[in-house]
């Protein structure tokens, strides 16, 4: 099997969800076309990428999960796989086993702290935390896109694939300009964008 290569060191945990559970469906596509980006929505200080793999965790043990599934959590300081990256998960939002689903590989990236305003003080505290983990998202997305031989236009938005255009991930896509958000324009999936390109384009990836 192909090796995930990281252009760079950040610390990654592999703790997969049992291979039975309901929310990990085991189907393994032909391949993956897809990097899908998330923001977890979960504000709370504790919820870091360990917190949200007790949280799958949780739900995989669960009799009566929520039918939600992916395969990395990521924060400032851990990559956390909990879903090998070849077999497809429940995130995209596009029935069961839609294209995002089925050919996409889920990557949420955590927004614990985030005040919930995109100004003043509380936010610029937070902002270099959040920056740090779209860092170790935008070095994990580079790899998965060399794993499989795909470009850039092979990173999406939840957006893209949500019936309902879901707003995610959501801090990403607000636009500091305009003071909306914007499929196009959101200043961070935008610099996450060129950062996933910059990684891309590193030679002698660390093994
Ligand atoms: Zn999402």
């Amino acid at each position: 099997m192909r090796q995930l290569k990281l252009a760079k060191h950040v610390p990654f945990v592999i703790d997969h969800i049992p291979a039975d559970s309901h929310i990990r469906p085991g189907h393994v596509p032909e391949t993956k076309k897809y990097v899908v980006i998330h923001n977890t929505g979960n504000y709370d200080e504790r919820c870091d990428a360990a917190w949200h793999n007790g949280y799958i965790h949780g739900q995989a043990a669960s009799p009566t999960p929520r039918e939600a599934s992916w395969h990395f959590t990521v924060d400032d300081k851990l990559i956390c796989e909990h879903i090998p990256v070849h077999e497809s998960a429940w995130h995209a939002g596009d029935t069961s086993f839609g294209q995002g689903n089925y050919y996409g590989i889920g990557i949420e990236i955590c927004v614990n702290g985030f005040p919930g305003v995109y100004e003043g003080e509380a936010y610029e505290a937070w902002e270099p935390r959040f920056l740090a983990a779209l860092d170790n998202a935008a070095v994990l997305t580079a790899a998965l896109l060399k794993l499989y031989d795909l470009d850039l236009s092979a990173v999406k938005q939840h957006y893209d694939f949500a019936p309902e255009k879901k707003n995610c991930p959501q801090q990403m896509r607000y636009d500091f300009e305009t003071k909306t958000f914007s499929r196009e324009n959101g200043t961070l999936y935008n610099l996450f964008l060129q950062k996933v390109e910059e990684y891309y384009n590193v030679k002698g990836y660390i093994k």
